[in-house]
């Protein structure tokens, strides 16, 4: 998103009007209709009741209080190989549009939520991290929304960059397809913060992501960050073959290279177009013109829809060509992906998602 996001609309839980959060919020969002409403709840079956109740709730900011859990495994699909990684849910939904987004499906509330409640998020983490203190933590927002898309709204970036820096054994990620990093850059870098892009191809990024910045303006993003002496990773996820992707991801992979330092990206990640089979309906019915269901899909050992394995093992084969002599200095791994696939593609299988969290997390263990 080239430019800033700004709701048409802000509803304000009740008991959660006199949290600093909201009032920072507020005054950045001075110009936009605001309504004090009694029951989050509620508005959330209002909008499910909606026509379109995912455009209606991209333009619509929910103030309100996380009342469940803060932190989480990832949840890795059955059957495939994990990497261990926990996930913080501060900030729900996306007011970027991909095609194939999952949370389209995923969540049950479809505004873009803020939980403004930090003191408990900062009180569950430290127990969190005090059950976890033997040993190295991955953990990053960005799996229930962009981490950084609002960001000039919140601050959130500042306060989380500010918490992490200080925890020697825990890795902390921020996944973003914006350059809103303004933030990022004020706060001091650490051997332990990474700042993450989701990358794809040129064409893949201009018409399925809508409202991201494209691919050129993330690597600019990514070079900024590093300059500031932030370590930054890449996800090209979801890899989609259309005609010429060779080509396409190529040139992006390319680009990466040319722009970016390899000692300075912390990961990289791979992960093929899947998604749940209730998501097919979605896709057709609010972007009939994707292109992304075109190619044939199987139904996988989780039940989403995914590429026949030789397709996706020769997608990833190609990843690893493009990377030539970078692959040496870069961890590569799967996202959701069998040993199978890690043995043909990369000459490794991990017994299980401790594996590979051992695997990213090593450069930084031996760098301490
Ligand atoms: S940036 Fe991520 S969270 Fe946002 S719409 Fe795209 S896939 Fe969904």
């Amino acid at each position: 998103m080239s430019n800033p996001y700004f709701p048409k609309q802000i509803f304000i839980d009740k008991k959660s009007l006199h949290f600093p959060l909201t009032e920072k919020i507020l005054e950045r969002t001075s110009h936009i209709p605001t309504e004090i409403i009694e029951n989050a709840q509620d508005l959330i079956s209002d909008f499910g009741a909606k026509r379109d109740p995912l455009l209606l709730g991209k333009q619509t900011l929910l103030i309100t209080q996380q009342r469940g859990v803060f932190v989480k495994p990832c949840p890795c699909t059955p059957g495939y190989i994990g990497c261990n990684y926990f996930i913080i849910n501060t900030d729900l939904n996306c007011p970027l549009d991909c095609t194939y987004c999952i949370l389209q499906n995923y969540l049950d509330n479809p505004l873009i939520t803020v939980h403004v409640n930090t003191e408990n998020l900062w009180h569950q983490m430290d127990l969190f991290l005090s059950r976890h203190r033997h040993h190295i933590i991955r953990i990053g927002t960005g799996e229930l929304g962009d981490s950084l898309v609002l960001d000039h709204l919140t601050d959130r970036s500042k306060e989380m960059l500010g918490y992490f820096k200080e925890k020697k054994n825990v890795l902390f990620e921020l996944k973003t397809k914006t350059t809103n990093i303004a933030n990022v850059l004020e706060s001091p870098p650490s051997e332990t913060i990474i700042i993450a892009w989701s990358l794809n191809s040129a064409r893949i990024a201009q018409e399925e992501e809508r409202g991201a910045p494209s691919v050129a303006e993330r690597l600019e993003a990514a070079h900024s960050v590093m300059k500031r002496g932030y370590r930054v990773a890449f996800h090209f996820d979801p890899i989609i073959r259309y005609p010429g992707w060779e080509e396409g991801y190529a040139e992006v992979v390319d680009q990466m290279l040319t722009k970016i330092e390899t000692q300075k990206i912390a990961w990289i990640s791979l992960g093929s177009l899947r998604f749940p089979p209730p998501l097919k309906e979605v896709i057709l019915k609010r972007f009939p013109q994707s292109r992304i269901l075109y190619e044939e899909l199987i139904r996988g050992k989780d039940g989403k829809f995914r590429y026949f394995k030789p397709l996706r093992i020769e997608l990833y084969r190609n990843f690893v060509k493009f990377l030539g002599k970078a692959i040496r200095d870069i961890p590569v791994y799967f996202c959701m992906e069998s040993g199978d696939v890690w043995k043909k593609v990369l000459k490794k299988e991990p017994k299980g998602k401790e594996e590979v969290e051992t695997y990213l997390s090593l450069p930084f263990g031996d760098s301490r």
